[in-house]
């Protein structure tokens, strides 16, 4: 921790203790100029907020994703592990990027195309739900690129 008087950064510890809110605070002196400062530990997000279509924020909600996955996955053979691997993975995938702020589009894409990998029903399912009806045009596209695969095979 620099000292905010002379900018050294050997400082001793004098004291630590937590305020209202929980966060711990110290007390330090510093070593070359002997003066005192405080510090603030605090709790850093690691995880970006979500910027939704319509421009507001929340936090990413991992169970919320696994939560319209496993309706996607209703009677599917799709195991528990196999949803919670994905959603992982995805989670993996957005701290990789080092953002403090995603849009909602590139998780969902993320998860959309992990769920191509498992399971082509519940692919569609999703992104039914996830393109929304004015985009079944869209859903009609990847049906049919799916039964071309399918028929390739
Ligand atoms: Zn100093």
């Amino acid at each position: 921790m620099r000292c905010p008087y002379c900018q050294a950064l050997n400082s001793r510890v004098v004291d630590t203790f937590r305020d209202k809110t929980g966060r711990v605070r110290r007390r330090r002196e510093c070593r070359t100029c002997g003066k005192r400062f405080s510090t603030i530990e605090q709790w850093i997000q690691q995880l970006p907020l979500v910027i939704k279509a319509d421009g507001t924020r929340e936090p990413f909600d991992r169970d919320k994703i696994l939560r319209g996955l496993r309706t996607a996955c209703w009677k599917r053979r799709v195991s528990a592990t196999d949803l919670e691997r994905l959603v992982d993975e995805v989670e993996e995938y957005i701290l990789s990027l080092g953002r403090s702020e995603i849009p909602s589009r590139i998780i969902g894409d993320r998860v959309i195309e992990g769920l191509k990998r498992l399971d082509p029903v519940a692919y569609i399912r999703y992104a039914i739900v996830y393109l929304g009806l004015e985009d079944l045009s869209e859903v009609r596209r990847e049906i049919d690129r799916l039964l071309e695969t399918e028929s390739g095979q």
